[in-house]
């Protein structure tokens, strides 16, 4: 062992540690960008909307890297990652660092700047943002690359050797990350105007010139480890896409000679002929795995593992807010000692931290139990080092035992067990819950009860959330206003809510959800064994954030959740008021998820609350219920093998929901999502009297699900309009969407409605274009 003593200068800290060769390593995946109060969002949109220079908008991003760095060599971690700061998206700094910029953006060379990066990301006045979309089965979302065989690639945006030299000049020492070359293209799509037949793979050729200038810059900055991530190797992968993984680093190990290698996977186990694609890789050091959500990957380890390469063993979960057990997880490292060598094991996290909140400290009026059960971004890169410190026998004995403790009481707290509910949800297992009578014998007596015109029209539930609105909802909130005061308010804007859709004369009304801030945490916050956070924030894009309720208990429901306000709506009006509810799937895939049990467990449990106060809804004479699964898709399992298991349960769930409303009671189901394909047996399972469905923002590809034949005996609204946008649509454009549903679908199961709710528009854009709906609507009925 020697002695080390090293000045980081600009932190005026002083490390003095002992470095064996023997000593456990530590490593951080990647870390959330946004701050502990997301500085970098308000800095981006203040710079974006003009009010702050790039000077300043760096300034403030420089200082959210130096702090992140600082924090984490003061934790001790010995692999701290550089290039994980992006002012928008990892994905996009990959294709400014390529030259990729679509001809469209204008770009004439040169390093790329804000101004071209942005117009990728934003789109500017003339050219509309590249596309945006899922990163994995996570809520963040990358910038797609937009890619065709005639794209020069040329290093462009020298941004990773950049703030590698940043953090060496603070004193840190750090492991550059890059997207790796292989998933980078598995992640873009082709140009507009490529042919189908055009293989992304064949640009591989093409764009590892670009990483080699990379990495020998990198080398020359004096880097001693790389960080390729490389996560489509835990997808369903062809031979032919798991051959373009050998042959890229065949052709990059002459360039990473010198170099550590470490090639990272995340979100998943790694399928066998991945992990041995993967473990022969060429000039390869390190490989790193998901030991949190991939269960299997265990296992090949055990069956192999490459003698004299380092296991980064992710133990330390990155999708989640729990503490981490580290007495199993010192078990797990042990075990894994014994495969690859002590020497050869790095203790890291499960993927990047960015999928989790960032600071714990910054909840101080979070309830101090729950809090002991909580890690954030921050306290995970404590969790990581304690893992790794512990190893080597310098085990912090009072931290571990207060992690014992918080585990003891997670699993005992009168807070997260419910006998009742335990037994309720146990009950549900193996059986089946369906509606009794079938669903074209249900729209039959439901027609009868509410007489509705053909093509009856409808909103998704929504309508504008005024300046206002949103001011009383946070005053009543923060106890400024009274609870009568409150309601008096919310009752008049219900009202006129009631009035505008009369005089728009629509079918079946909407009370407008003025109530509601946030369709998960409104049920949320009155459900048991929901928790919310002051700061937790998670970036979901570029800089937005989203802050999703910790699901940390048992779940039920002490009473109703939204009679009060459907009745009073009901009250108001002749007309059917549909009661407005969020279903299970989409509350379960919009939270952070309880570890201790099974997702569908959780799921099934939000599912009988909701039966509950679907139940109370119809004995308070609404006829009309809407259950929103605006997530459902969204939590399917990223390999195929796992997507019946889910779906089966997540449908279950949703039928859990209205399966003991009467024959009368009409069910609604919403999706914001077309792109249903490959999930329209599920959809038809559901069971749904009626549901309403984005359909005009992607083109109406949602239509051609029935032109190729797929029996729809359910009511069915294909949004008429796209709600996303201020344009108000016509009467004409309208009427002639509805006619290419009507050219596919029968006219007795049509609903008319817009894609989505209205919360985000304005009533000046709502009215006109729900009247052209009406309008247009009503000049069809007469034609059929
Ligand atoms: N009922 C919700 C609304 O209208 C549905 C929102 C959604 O689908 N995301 O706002
Ligand atoms: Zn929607």
């Amino acid at each position: 062992c020697v002695i080390f003593t090293l000045v980081l200068k600009e932190f005026k800290i002083l490390v003095v540690g002992i470095w064996c060769n023997r000593a456990m390593a530590s490593h951080i995946v990647g870390y959330p960008r946004m701050g502990p109060k997301r500085e970098l969002k308000f800095a981006l949109e203040s710079f974006w909307d003009g009010k702050s220079s790039a000077d300043d908008l760096q300034k403030v991003a420089a200082d959210l890297r130096s702090s992140i760095w600082k924090q984490m060599a003061e934790a001790g971690t010995k692999l701290i990652p550089s290039n994980t700061f992006s002012y928008y998206d990892q994905v996009l700094d990959t294709t400014a660092m390529l030259g990729a910029v679509p001809p469209r953006y204008g770009w004439n060379g040169g390093e790329i700047g804000f101004d071209v990066y942005f117009s990728m990301a934003r789109g500017n006045a003339s050219v509309p943002a590249m596309e945006m979309t899922k990163w994995f089965d996570t809520n963040y979302h990358y910038i797609v690359p937009e890619l065709g065989p005639d794209v020069k690639f040329t290093y462009a945006s020298h941004k990773a050797v950049n703030e590698y030299k940043e953090a060496k000049a603070l004193g840190v020492d750090t492991i550059p990350v890059l997207v790796g070359p292989v998933s980078y293209l598995l992640l873009s799509k082709p140009a507009k105007g490529v042919e189908k037949s055009f293989s992304l793979l064949s640009l591989l050729d093409k764009i590892l010139p670009v990483y080699k200038e990379v990495v020998a810059e990198l080398k020359a900055a004096g880097a001693t480890w790389i960080q390729f991530d490389e996560p489509k190797l835990v997808m369903d992968l062809s031979a032919h896409e798991l051959q373009a993984f050998t042959a890229a680093y065949s052709d990059l190990e002459g360039s990473l000679s010198g170099l550590n290698v470490l090639i990272e996977t995340y979100f998943a186990d790694v399928p066998a002929e991945a992990y041995s694609t993967l473990t022969s890789l060429k000039g390869v050091t390190g490989f790193g795995f998901d030991l949190v959500r991939g269960s299997k990957t265990l296992d090949l380890i055990k069956g192999g593992f490459p003698s004299g390469k380092y296991l980064f063993a992710g133990v330390v979960d990155g999708r989640n807010i729990w503490a981490n057990d580290l007495a199993a997880s010192i078990n797990l490292l042990q075990g894994l000692e014994g495969i690859v060598g002590k020497d050869k094991l790095v203790v890291s996290t499960s993927c990047s931290l960015l999928h989790t909140a960032v600071d714990l400290a910054n909840e101080p009026k979070l309830d101090k139990e729950i809090k002991s059960w909580l890690a954030f971004a921050a306290q995970k890169v404590l969790e990581v080092n304690a893992l790794a410190k512990s190893l080597t026998g310098q085990r912090d004995e009072a931290y571990f035992a207060a992690n014992a403790m918080a585990h003891a009481s997670r699993k005992s707290s009168p807070r997260v067990v419910n006998q009742a509910v335990q037994e309720a949800a146990a009950a549900l297992k193996g059986s089946d819950h369906r509606r009794l009578t079938n669903v074209s014998a249900r729209l039959e007596a439901q027609q009868k009860k509410l007489n509705l015109p053909i093509l009856p029209t409808t909103t998704i539930g929504s309508f504008p959330q005024t300046m206002d609105l949103r001011r009383v909802r946070r005053e009543y909130k923060a106890k400024k206003i009274s609870e009568d005061d409150y309601v008096k308010f919310i009752k008049e804007e219900i009202n006129s809510v009631v009035k505008i859709q009369e005089e728009l004369d629509i079918d079946v009304l909407v009370h407008g959800e003025p109530e509601r801030n946030d369709m998960v945490e409104y049920f949320g916050e009155q459900l048991s064994g929901f928790a919310f956070t002051a700061n937790g924030w998670v970036q979901s894009y570029g800089s937005r954030c989203v802050k999703p309720p910790i699901i940390y208990g048992d779940v039920s429901r002490p009473k109703a959740m939204t009679v009060f306000w459907s009745s009073m709506a009901q009250s108001m009006t002749k007309r059917p008021m549909k009661g407005m509810l969020t279903g299970p799937v989409t509350i379960l895939n919009w939270s952070f998820v309880r570890n201790d049990q099974p997702r569908f467990e959780t799921c099934y449990q939000i599912a009988l609350a909701i039966k509950d106060e679907v139940e109370d809804l119809e004995k308070a004479g609404i006829n009309v219920i809407q259950i929103d699964e605006a997530a459902l898709r969204e939590g399917l399992p990223l390999r195929k093998s796992e997507h019946a298991f889910y779906l089966d349960w997540a449908v279950h769930s949703f039928r859990i929901t209205n399966c003991g409303v009467q024959d009368t009671t009409q069910i609604h189901t919403h999706m914001c999502y077309s792109n249903f394909n490959d999930i329209i047996r599920s959809i038809i399972d559901m069971d749904a009297d009626v549901i309403t469905i984005e359909n005009s923002r992607s083109d109406e590809k949602l239509l051609s699900v029935f032109r190729e034949g797929v029996k729809y005996g359910a009511g069915i609204g294909p949004g008429v309009y796209d709600i996303h946008s201020p344009r108000i649509p016509s009467t004409e454009e309208i009427a002639d969407r509805i006619k290419k549903m009507l050219a596919v679908l029968e006219s007795n199961i049509l609903w008319v409605n817009p894609d989505c709710g209205l919360k985000t528009r304005k009533y000046t854009e709502v009215k006109p274009a729900l009247s052209n709906m009406v309008a247009a609507a009503k000049t069809l009925r007469t034609e059929l």
